[in-house]
């Protein structure tokens, strides 16, 4: 598991990329111009960059490079979804997911596997999460 920040603008990016691959970086910029109204130079400079960290593969073919996701659209939605609870005490991570979940839009299906879920983690919960915090970074060993 790599430690990859990708940027709210570099997330643009992959999105087009996991969508449709091999993709040029002309094609792209079509795409973010219409709805981020960026410049080519832009999205070049975010491609670059994504390439760099190692999130994006090419491929030359030709006088043209053809770009690739080097990471799962699934793995890297996990990973920013556990570096945001890694912020938060474990004791507030329950009220942080119940928030998140009140702020969704979510389908019958999903509500359905929330609850199956959520019916399997109660057969093993622990009656109380125990906090690991850094003392003065939160209150709960007050
Ligand atoms: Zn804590």
């Amino acid at each position: 598991m790599q430690e990859t920040q990708i940027s709210p603008a570099e997330w643009e990016v992959m999105r087009v990329v996991w969508t449709t691959h091999p993709i040029t970086s002309k094609e792209i910029g079509e795409i973010l111009e219409e709805k981020m109204e960026w410049k080519l130079a832009t999205t070049k400079t975010l491609i670059g960059r994504l390439v760099k960290k190692g999130m994006l593969r090419t491929e030359s073919r030709g006088r043209q490079f053809d770009y690739y996701p080097a990471v799962s659209e699934v793995n890297s939605v996990k990973e920013a979804a556990d570096s945001l609870l890694s912020q938060v005490c474990t004791k507030k991570i329950g009220s942080t997911l119940k928030m998140m979940i009140e702020d969704s839009v979510l389908s019958k299906d999903d509500l359905d596997d929330l609850e199956k879920l959520i019916q399997q983690k109660k057969e093993t919960a622990p009656d109380e999460v125990k906090c690991g915090c850094t003392p003065g970074q939160c209150t709960c060993k007050h």
